[in-house]
């Protein structure tokens, strides 16, 4: 039979060992900060009907229109990976009927897919931890939701290198205005634009604002910017939002080349971004979303979040050097098999004991000791004949190299729970 050799599908990976600690650090951490801020986790499903995601002829993000793993099931239905999940989590309060008990400020963390070309991070199948403001209009829902991102890096370690960038993109009619005035601009020189910002001229021109072309880059630094273009609402949403934000006493900078690549943002849109990572340098983005819960059949509400990629913020852990080191177990060793059911007895009350153990299956004690220390365990309790007849054990701190003798009752209050 022919050998087939199976890896994992293009731009996914598997998470284990210090991949993994990183990775399940970042959304621990998140999961703690985000409940100091009032939000509660959801799980919504991986997969949604593609309606929710794609929600109608206006889409122009890239995530929409190019990257997204759609399929008919066999029931005909058109279902989609979700790429994010801003959405799913609007869908899910409509779907609940819990757009009656506003505001709800919502944290979530998993899997998402975008049909991408992989590079170092950017995957296929990549995971976000995000947290949404569902309706609060404040402009301090905005600075809060931003705080608590902020809080998250921090408590990562990773505040170091990372900036924070706002910016507005101001209310419907300071949009409109704004278009007409990019317009205008881009299109004198439409031949100099590359081949994608040519096609975004009429459809969006806002993300040519954040284009990566070089051919794209002298053009668009000439280009006007939101300012002069906010209405008054808008204006005063703003300065409040950078009030605030100094107030929560978070280090920020303007850049008012941010846009955000899906189309339902409006006001506050900002960025968590490094140098540290290459191309892919924004760990964190979002910003506010004030007609997409009314998109999905909900009552207007106005909404502000953001999404972090955990692959970006756990690239940075390493090279900060602060991957969490590997839990350190204690072994339990039998001398021989007659002491079997002492040591599991023993076994069973360290673990009860918030101590993590373990019992190799089989081997003499030479054999599991080398086990031991090979597995980098910090303690070894050994029971041969005599200590099984006493009720006690020989205890050795693996990292002191001293043995002693111990009841098998205050065996547990040996060592620390880990
Ligand atoms: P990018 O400009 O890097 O493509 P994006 O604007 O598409 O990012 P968002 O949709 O705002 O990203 O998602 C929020 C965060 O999720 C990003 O800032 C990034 O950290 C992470 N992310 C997005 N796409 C990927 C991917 N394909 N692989 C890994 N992480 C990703
Ligand atoms: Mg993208």
């Amino acid at each position: 039979m022919a050998t087939i050799k199976l890896q994992p599908p293009r731009g996914t990976r598997d998470l284990i060992g210090e991949e993994f600690r990183r990775h399940h650090r970042v959304i621990k951490t998140a999961r703690r900060i985000s409940a100091l801020y009032g939000f509660e986790e959801w799980a919504t499903p991986i997969f949604e009907d593609t309606r929710v995601f794609a929600r109608g002829l206006g889409e122009t993000s890239d995530v929409v229109s190019k990257e997204m793993y759609s399929f008919e099931d066999r029931g005909g239905e058109s279902i989609t990976l979700r790429p994010e999940n801003t959405a799913g989590v609007c869908r899910a309060l409509v779907s609940n009927g819990l757009t009656q008990s506003l505001p709800r400020k919502v944290f979530y963390a998993g899997p998402m897919f975008r049909y991408e070309r992989p590079q170092a991070g950017r995957y296929r199948q990549f995971h976000q931890i995000g947290a949404e403001v569902l309706g609060a209009a404040e402009p301090l829902a905005d600075a809060e939701v931003i705080a608590c991102g902020h809080h998250i890096i921090r408590e990562l370690g990773l505040a170091d290198g990372v900036v924070l960038e706002v910016n507005t993109l101001g209310d419907a009619p300071s949009r409109e205005a704004y278009r007409a005035a990019l317009i205008a601009h881009f299109a004198a020189h439409r031949d100099e634009l590359s081949e994608d910002s040519r096609r975004r001229l009429e459809k969006n021109p806002l993300r040519i604002i954040d284009s990566k072309e070089p051919e794209d880059k002298a053009l668009v630094a000439g280009a006007p910017t939101i300012a002069a273009f906010l209405t008054p609402a808008a204006q005063a949403h703003w300065d409040a939002l950078r009030r605030h934000l100094d107030a929560f006493g978070l280090p920020w900078r303007e850049n008012p080349r941010i846009v955000r690549g899906l189309d339902y943002y409006s006001h506050t849109a900002f960025e968590f971004v490094t140098e540290r990572l290459g191309a892919q340098g924004t760990v964190m983005g979002g910003g506010r979303y004030d007609g997409l819960v009314e998109e999905m059949g909900g009552p207007p509400t106005p909404s502000v979040g953001w999404a972090a990629g955990v692959e970006r913020l756990a690239m940075l852990m390493e090279r900060a050097g602060l991957t969490p080191p590997a839990p350190r177990l204690v072994a339990v060793i039998p001398v021989s098999e007659a002491e079997e059911g002492v040591a599991l007895a023993l076994l069973q009350r360290l673990r009860a004991a918030g101590v993590a153990a373990e019992m190799a299956y089989r081997g003499n004690l030479k054999r599991r000791m080398e086990r031991a220390n090979k597995q980098g365990a910090r303690a070894a309790f050994i029971i041969g004949e005599s200590e099984a007849a006493r009720g006690v054990a020989q205890f050795r701190d693996l990292d002191a190299g001293t043995q002693e003798e111990v009841p098998l009752e205050a065996a547990a209050g040996r060592v620390a729970p880990g």
